[in-house]
């Protein structure tokens, strides 16, 4: 899809993993309002690469749900699970760039080369992989396809702007290492379908949550690898439960009530709050009044 020139593309793109909740609507809200704000198209996109996590009908639920909160996607949506043949080529043209090899290491394999290097590693850090493929899998059966990331400029020390947050840097090669493209299931990973979807479909824009910032300099270095723009960036507030623990299905999240036009406003109203919209004192407006007063404020704030 050609990009209109100072065109602006954004998109909500939710994992099926279950129905929206309060944090995941923050996201939709968020991204939703600043295409609008900018004048631009909002796409949503089913990102159900990973079968187990998926909980089947989830999908056309959370479909609904944006539906009867207002928030409608300019495209019929898409759904990452029938784009493999995109995510194929992309790997294969990394490839034959010489930016990506394949990895034979089994988790057990990469601890002991990790001890053997005396690397200490906190617990639930995740393992910078330590490089034993990256001059061939020595006659072992390749298991995964990883992006060798110290060949791509930036790799060690990254910056990036988010709208919101300010300037970020990250140096990938240090923190993360030569991270994974197709998994030894032959899952994809989320961070070569998140990059390879955005650009087929011209995103400019992404809005999402600040759970995901993390992964921002793993793919920016995966366009740069893959020849793709950048999009601007903003990672909105995180909602939180009584624990502090950010909403998640993991974490029990409650789905938000759309079953009525008063459920969802309230629901809306919350989201609204956690991205800083002002309260309006007595407002009594509708879904869409309501949905364009808060884009007026969002334009005078990030537009
Ligand atoms: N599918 C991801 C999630 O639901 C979001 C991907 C993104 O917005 O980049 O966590």
């Amino acid at each position: 899809m050609p990009l209109p020139p100072g065109g602006y593309i954004g998109r909500f793109a939710p994992s099926p993993t279950g129905p929206l909740h309060a944090g995941s609507l923050v996201a939709a809200l968020a991204s939703w309002l600043d295409a609008r704000a900018h004048g631009g198209q909002w796409l949503v996109r089913i990102e159900d690469i990973d079968p187990p996590r998926c909980s089947p009908g989830a999908d056309l639920f959370l479909l609904q749900q944006l539906a009867a909160c207002g928030l409608h996607p300019d495209q019929p949506p898409v759904w990452q699970s029938q784009r493999h043949a995109l995510y194929a080529n992309a790997l294969q043209r990394l490839i034959q760039a010489g930016l990506a090899y394949g990895c034979a290491c089994t988790r057990k394999e990469i601890e002991a080369a990790l001890l053997a290097q005396g690397v200490q590693r906190a617990r639930h850090q995740q393992a910078v992989y330590p490089g034993t493929c990256r001059l061939g899998s020595h006659g072992r059966a390749v298991r995964a396809w990883r992006l060798e990331v110290e060949r791509i400029a930036g790799a060690t020390d990254l910056h990036w702007q988010d709208r919101r947050l300010g300037p970020q840097t990250q140096n990938v090669a240090a923190e993360v290492g030569d991270f994974v493209l197709q998994r030894a299931d032959g899952l994809w990973a989320y961070q070569l379908a998140v990059v390879v979807d955005d650009a087929a479909q011209g995103v400019t824009d992404i809005v999402r949550g600040a759970d995901l910032r993390d992964n921002t300099a793993r793919q920016i270095l995966l366009q740069r690898a893959l020849g793709l723009p950048t999009p601007r960036y903003l990672h909105t507030p995180l909602v939180l439960d009584a624990r502090g623990e950010k909403l998640s299905k993991q974490h029990g999240a409650p789905a938000i009530d759309t079953r009525s036009a008063a459920s969802c406003l309230a629901a809306l109203r919350q989201a609204a709050q956690a991205l800083g919209l002002p309260e309006e004192p007595g407002a009594d407006a509708g879904i869409s009044d309501q949905l364009l007063r808060w884009t007026t404020m969002w334009r005078a704030r990030w537009g």
